[in-house]
């Protein structure tokens, strides 16, 4: 058997892993910030109807510019945006790759502030592009100034801003991204795959699209809206942006079945999310679950909580695995991540914390 070494493979792919989350089967899954709820048995039937229909079509190639799944997403949005400035792709991870192929590549950088997204410096890796890490504030947070200074330090081609952040849940304020736009002739993405489960009244990066044509804000599907099995993510931005990424894309890489599958979620967009409300719910009662513990859970407007004060993150995920409940190890010292789920497994992941605190 050949070896990955002796492939000719690209030279700065060499000695790189691959994305990989633990999948395991397990009771309560709680790793990967998934939306734990299913989704209502009438939407899924629509969702059927419509896959049943397009199914019939499927020897033809799908609508290129998915027109009617841009027009759904922009009356989602709202916003004022329309069809124009939307593009969307096989979940957001191919949504920035695709940022990455028209904006990035050899020769140009891609500017994070780290812990953040796994993903971003492996799509930076896969297209060639310079990967520079960032640092943050105290606790994660990101202040106007702090971004500022590094985006005008490094001066990259391409920022991500997480927002909230990714796998520190911390959320980021409309004037750092201001802040950064504003150092930089680059490309501004906001990656705002969680803003669904900010409070009420946070302010999406959206409301600054609006006169600033190097703004990007991309969401996903995946999460808020239960259909990460699906795979469609998507942005908007000027429409100029959308012309960039048509050079880049696949033709058809929207499948018909996807198209109609997100179309037709998207009709019953108050039912898919109606879940969100439970899922913060749940997401604070593991912040304050912890606390009660002795942990130090990090401020989250998302569906997940990172928290500290984990002497043995390895010996924590091995004794919570043995009670049926899988976690997340991001690598940080002393840190875990635990996405909220329903309010039973939420439970179980308490419960399971509390038996096993006294002897980790
Ligand atoms: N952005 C962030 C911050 C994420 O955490 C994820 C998924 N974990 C994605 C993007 C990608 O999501 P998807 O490709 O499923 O849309």
């Amino acid at each position: 058997m050949s070896s990955l070494d002796a492939l000719p493979i690209r030279d700065d792919l060499r000695g790189k892993s691959p994305y990989g989350a633990p999948q395991k089967v397990v009771p309560v899954a709680l790793n990967v910030n998934e939306n734990t709820h299913p989704i209502p048995e009438d939407v899924a039937r629509d969702i059927v109807t419509s896959l049943a229909h397009a199914v019939l079509n499927v020897n033809r190639y799908p609508d290129r510019e998915f027109t009617d799944l841009r027009v759904s997403l922009a009356g989602y949005l709202g916003h004022g945006l329309t069809a124009d400035s939307i593009w969307a792709a096989n979940g957001s991870n191919e949504v920035l790759q695709q940022v990455l192929q028209a904006f990035g590549g050899p020769g140009r950088s891609l500017l994070g502030f780290t812990p953040t997204y796994s993903m971003y410096s492996l799509l930076a890796s896969g297209t060639g592009t310079r990967w520079i890490a960032a640092e943050r504030d105290a606790d994660y947070e990101l202040s106007p100034e702090t971004a500022a200074a590094a985006v005008r330090r490094e001066n990259p081609d391409i920022v991500f801003l997480c927002s909230p952040n990714n796998p520190t849940g911390t959320p980021l304020s409309l004037e750092t991204i201001e802040a950064v736009y504003d150092a930089t002739d680059g490309i501004v993405v906001v990656d705002e795959a969680y803003f669904e489960f900010a409070p009420e009244g946070t302010r999406s990066a959206l409301t600054l699209l609006d006169g600033r044509d190097r703004l990007l804000v991309s969401r996903t599907m995946s999460k808020a809206f239960a259909f990460a099995g699906v795979r469609v993510g998507y942005l908007a931005a000027a429409p100029a942006v959308t012309d960039a990424l048509r050079l880049v894309r696949l033709p058809y890489h929207l499948s018909a079945l996807t198209q109609a599958a997100a179309t037709a979620a998207l009709a019953h967009s108050a039912e898919m999310l109606a879940m969100v409300d439970d899922i913060k719910a749940q997401r604070d009662r593991i912040s304050e679950g912890l606390a009660a513990l002795g942990y130090h859970p990090y401020r989250s407007h998302s569906n997940f909580v990172l928290f500290g004060g984990v002497d043995d993150p390895n010996g924590l995920f091995e004794a919570l695995l043995e009670r049926g409940v899988l976690i997340r190890d991001i690598g940080l010292p002393g840190q875990m991540r635990v996405s909220a789920g329903t309010e039973a497994e939420t439970s179980a992941f308490l419960d399971a914390m509390a038996a096993v605190s006294s002897k980790v």
